[in-house]
């Protein structure tokens, strides 16, 4: 671990956000483990909310799928979408944790606005990089509709 990894770390016990994301995998029953670069990571997160294959809270990323802790971590977390969640730890530790969350909800909601899907144009996800994350980027569309 780096030491911005382990400063990270502390930070997002601190701020309380890893310790919401240790609580929401025990309410969902998904096991975690440590993994990569100071994360936790939770596999097979299982109910319908948010609609993401992973998302992560605080230092804990949860990986959708059917079998509870049964997969590898390298089968359920490519190092791309490792690189991408640990950037959404780090935004979580930059906004001293749980304001992550409401700014978060505010670019999800200008990205849907702007382009149809929330990640397009939500700075957060651009800055973890769209890519990576699994994330086709859609064009912006105008905010009126067009007189005739
Ligand atoms: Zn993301």
């Amino acid at each position: 671990m780096t030491r911005g990894e382990r400063l990270r770390r502390a930070a997002n016990w601190v701020n309380l956000s890893t310790a919401l994301g240790l609580g929401i995998a025990a309410v969902t029953r998904t096991p975690v483990r440590r993994g990569p670069h100071g994360l936790y990571v939770g596999t097979g997160y299982r109910p319908p909310l948010p609609v993401a294959g992973a998302f992560t809270v605080g230092n804990v990323v949860l990986v959708r799928g059917r079998a509870p802790g049964t997969q590898p971590l390298t089968a359920a977390l490519s190092p791309d979408l490792i690189k991408h969640e640990a950037a959404h730890a780090t935004q979580y530790a930059a906004l001293l944790g749980l304001p992550f969350l409401p700014a978060y909800g505010l670019a999800a909601a200008w990205s849907l606005l702007r382009t149809g899907d929330p990640a397009s144009r939500n700075v957060f996800e651009r800055r973890a990089g769209l890519a990576i994350g699994g994330y086709r980027e859609r064009p912006v569309r105008p905010l009126r509709a067009r007189r005739r």
